[in-house]
C-alpha cells in the first residue's frame, strides 16, 4: 500500500479517498483522464498530436507553464494513465513507459552512462541485456563486470568509484538465479552507484525492487504485464529526480516510444494482473513440485521449491512466491528434449513468457541463442534446459499434458 493521487479527471472531480489505497484498488482505479462524455471504461486517445486554442498556450506549453501535452513522442494521455497506475501499483515516484522492454533496460542505462564509467551487472541475464552491457555499452567507452551470485565480498570486489550503474536481473532469465537486492543496493550505494533492477521475472505483483533499496526498476511489460501475448511495451520506474533529469531528457530526444493503443491494452491489463499473476504462480509451484519427481528429469530450478539454492532468500525477497517460469533440465539429449516438446499438446513452442497460455522454450537454440557456448554454459543453460512460462489454464490438465509427453 502506499500513498499516490488518486489519478486526474477531466470531467466531474471525484473526493479522493482519505486512506491509503491497495495496490489492487490502484490497479483499477488510478490514473484515469475521463473526457468530458464520462466514460466507464479509460478512453483510448490515438493521436500523434495535440492543438492549441492560441498562439500563445502554444508558446506557454513549450516554454512548460502548462501541462498541456505536445507530442505524441513525448507524451499522451493514455499512456500517462498506464504509467501513473503503474507507478501507483509499484509504489514509484514516476513512470515512463516504452515501445519494448529492451528500449526500457537501454535507456535506463544509457541516460546516466558516459565514457570512461563502469557497469557492473549480474552474470545471468536475459540474451538481450546481457548483449547491452557487453557488446553495445563497451563501444561508446563503458567498462563493464559481472558478478556471479550472492557473496558480499565478490560484488565489494567489483564495484569502484567509477561504478555509475548496477544493473541485477532477479529472477534471471532462464535459469531463476537470484540476486539478493538490499545486499547489493547497500554496497552499490558506499560508492554512489545507480541500482537498476530487471523485474520483468518477479512482476511487480512478486517483488518491489524500490522497497529493497534499488533505485530504479525496469519492466519488458510484454511479459506479466500485458499478460496475453498482444503488445510489446516496456516501462522505467524511478525516483522524480531520476526520471525528470536523466531519463526524461534521453527518452524525448531519442524516442522509444509506446503506441497509444498499446498502452490502452496495457491499462486494461494492470486491472487483472495480480490475480493472473497469483493463479500462474500458484499453477507453478505445483508444477515445480511434479516435475522434480519425475525420474527423466535431472533437475528443476524453480525459486518455489526448496531445492532452490536461495529458495530462502527469494521467498523473502518475492513476497512468499516462486515465480511463473520453471527451468528443466533434462536428463537426456536435446533430441529427446525435442520430443518431449513435440508431444505436448496443450502447452505451446514458443520464446515468450508471462502468457496466459503456457509456453515452452528451448533457451539454447531461441531465446539465448545470441550468447556464446561459454556464456551460455556458465548459465547453466545446456542442450537440455528448457524453460517453461506456467499460465493460467487448470494446473491438472498442465500436468496430464507433461505426463503424456514424458511417457516414452
Ligand atoms: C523479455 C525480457 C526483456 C525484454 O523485453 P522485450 O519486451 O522483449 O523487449 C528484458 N528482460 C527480461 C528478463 C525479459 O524476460
Amino acid at each position: 500500500m502506499s500513498k499516490r493521487p488518486w489519478g486526474y479527471r477531466t470531467r466531474s472531480e471525484k473526493k479522493e479517498p482519505h486512506w491509503d489505497l491497495h495496490s489492487q484498488t490502484h490497479a483499477v482505479r488510478t490514473g484515469i483522464a475521463r473526457s468530458g462524455f464520462g466514460e466507464t471504461s479509460e478512453a483510448m486517445y490515438l493521436t500523434s498530436g495535440f492543438t492549441y486554442s492560441s498562439a500563445e498556450e502554444a508558446f506557454d506549453s513549450f516554454a512548460e507553464e502548462t501541462d498541456h501535452y505536445l507530442y505524441g513522442r513525448f507524451h499522451n494521455p493514455t499512456i500517462a494513465m498506464f504509467e501513473q497506475r503503474l507507478a501507483a501499483i509499484e509504489g514509484a515516484d514516476s513512470c515512463v513507459a516504452t515501445g519494448s522492454g529492451m528500449s526500457a533496460m537501454f535507456a535506463s542505462l544509457a541516460c546516466i552512462v558516459e565514457q570512461g564509467d563502469h557497469v557492473v551487472a549480474s552474470a545471468a541475464m536475459f540474451s538481450s541485456c546481457h548483449v547491452v552491457i557487453t557488446e553495445f555499452l563497451p563501444k561508446w567507452g563503458v567498462t563493464f563486470e559481472l558478478v556471479k551470485g550472492n557473496n558480499p565480498a565478490d560484488w565489494a570486489k567489483a564495484l569502484s568509484k567509477t561504478t555509475k550503474a548496477v544493473f541485477i536481473e532477479t529472477p534471471s532469465n532462464p535459469l531463476l538465479d537470484i540476486v539478493d537486492i538490499k545486499m547489493v543496493s547497500d554496497l552499490a550505494h558506499k560508492v554512489g552507484a545507480t541500482v537498476i533492477v530487471d523485474n520483468v521475472m518477479a512482476s511487480p505483483v512478486l517483488q518491489k525492487p524500490l522497497t529493497l533499496g534499488a533505485d530504479v526498476v525496469m519492466y519488458s511489460a510484454t511479459k506479466h504485464i500485458d499478460g496475453q501475448g498482444r503488445v510489446l511495451a516496456g516501462a522505467i520506474l524511478g525516483s522524480g529526480s531520476y526520471i525528470q533529469e536523466k531519463l526524461l531528457p534521453f527518452v524525448r530526444h531519442s524516442g522509444p516510444s509506446l503506441s497509444p493503443f498499446n498502452a490502452w491494452v496495457l491499462v486494461k491489463s494492470l486491472e487483472t494482473m495480480e490475480m493472473r499473476v497469483e493463479r500462474m504462480v500458484s499453477n507453478a509451484q505445483v508444477i515445480a513440485e511434479f516435475l522434480e519427481k519425475q525420474p527423466s528429469i535431472k533437475s528443476v530450478k524453480y525459486p518455489g521449491l526448496k531445492s532452490h539454492p536461495e529458495h530462502k532468500l527469494a521467498m523473502k525477497q518475492m513476497n512468499g512466491g516462486g515465480g511463473t517460469t520453471i527451468g528443466i533440465e533434462f536428463k537426456g539429449s536435446q533430441t529427446d528434449v525435442f520430443a518431449f516438446m513435440n508431444k505436448l499438446c496443450v502447452i505451446d513452442i514458443s520464446n515468450n513468457l508471462g502468457d496466459s497460455k503456457s509456453l515452452i522454450t528451448h533457451p539454447a537454440s531461441t531465446t539465448h541463442r545470441r550468447l556464446s557456448p561459454e556464456v551460455q554454459s556458465e548459465m547453466g543453460i545446456t542442450p537440455s534446459v528448457l524453460r517453461l512460462s506456467v499460465g493460467l489454464e487448470h494446473s491438472s490438465d498442465l500436468i496430464k499434458d507433461i505426463e503424456q509427453a514424458l511417457a516414452k
